[in-house]
């Protein structure tokens, strides 16, 4: 049962791979310690008993007896219960999502809507705005009105992928996200028009450009006349912005427990 687990986090609950596997050995980790504290050997992917699990969730929750244990990794332990319980109500119910637990609280035609709303994109928003508000601030230069105004003078007010003359909006030519770690400041920020800069979207400038190779080159020079040094290769930052990353959906998940006990409790 754990590879189906697995697939279920990333699947039906968009979490990372790391993350999911994070939360399957926390499953094990669990089986251990409750077999220690209570002599009962458990291996929780043979069970699917939910109102055991339940309980452990409670057990290992905040305020649990295990709250301790269910604490570590930054509560790592308490969301991988948290998440398998869902799992295993997701399995019995044949595919319907169900969250919520009070019933004044829920109507059934809309909660695997809002549900889903949550899961694919109000968590992910949130964890990309963190990332971008970090790496946005990285360093302690600000871009200018004359830096900008500069800026397009360099590339003769023209757009710096197609070279056309139309109205330039600012782009960066290293998008500021998880995967490509660019940043807001002098020597990554280009003027493009507006078609290019919907076309490319989420691309950094040599993918868009592709085989363009004299205008990467234009980007690149101009880059390192600014020194500007893209952080691509800094395996270290990006292990550090991961964790931010997930760390905004343990808050996440941290306070939906509280308040779900909260509506439990009632
Ligand atoms: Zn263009």
């Amino acid at each position: 049962m754990k590879n189906e687990f697995k697939s279920w986090m990333t699947e039906m609950e968009e979490k990372s791979a790391n993350t999911a596997s994070s939360y399957c050995s926390s499953i094990n980790s669990i089986s251990q310690h409750y077999f220690e504290q209570n002599k009962k050997p458990l291996d929780l992917y043979t069970c699917d008993d939910i109102l055991f699990v339940n309980a452990l969730k409670k057990d290992y929750g905040i305020g649990g007896k295990y709250e301790e244990f269910g604490n570590k990794g930054k509560g790592t332990v308490r969301n991988a219960i948290a998440a398998y319980a869902r799992f295993l109500e997701y399995k019995k119910s044949g595919g319907v999502i169900e969250v919520k637990t009070n019933k004044k609280r829920r109507s059934t035609n809309n909660t695997t809507k809002r549900n889903s709303r949550y899961k694919k994109y109000a968590i992910g928003s949130s964890q990309n705005s963190l990332i971008r508000n970090i790496l946005s601030r990285l360093g302690n230069e600000s871009f200018t009105e004359d830096d900008w105004k500069e800026t397009k003078k360099h590339f003769t007010n023209r757009c710096a992928y197609c070279g056309t003359e139309d109205k330039l909006d600012m782009d960066h030519a290293i998008p500021i996200n998880r995967e490509k770690l660019g940043e807001h400041r002098l020597g990554n920020i280009v003027p493009a028009c507006s078609k290019c800069n919907s076309n490319k979207g989420d691309k950094d400038y040599k993918e868009y450009l592709g085989s363009n190779t004299e205008r990467i080159k234009i980007i690149e020079e101009y880059m390192n006349s600014k020194n500007y040094v893209p952080l691509e290769d800094n395996d270290k930052l990006r292990k550090i912005l991961d964790l931010a990353y997930e760390e905004v959906s343990s808050i996440a998940e941290r306070y939906i427990t509280i308040i779900d006990d909260l509506f439990m409790r009632e």
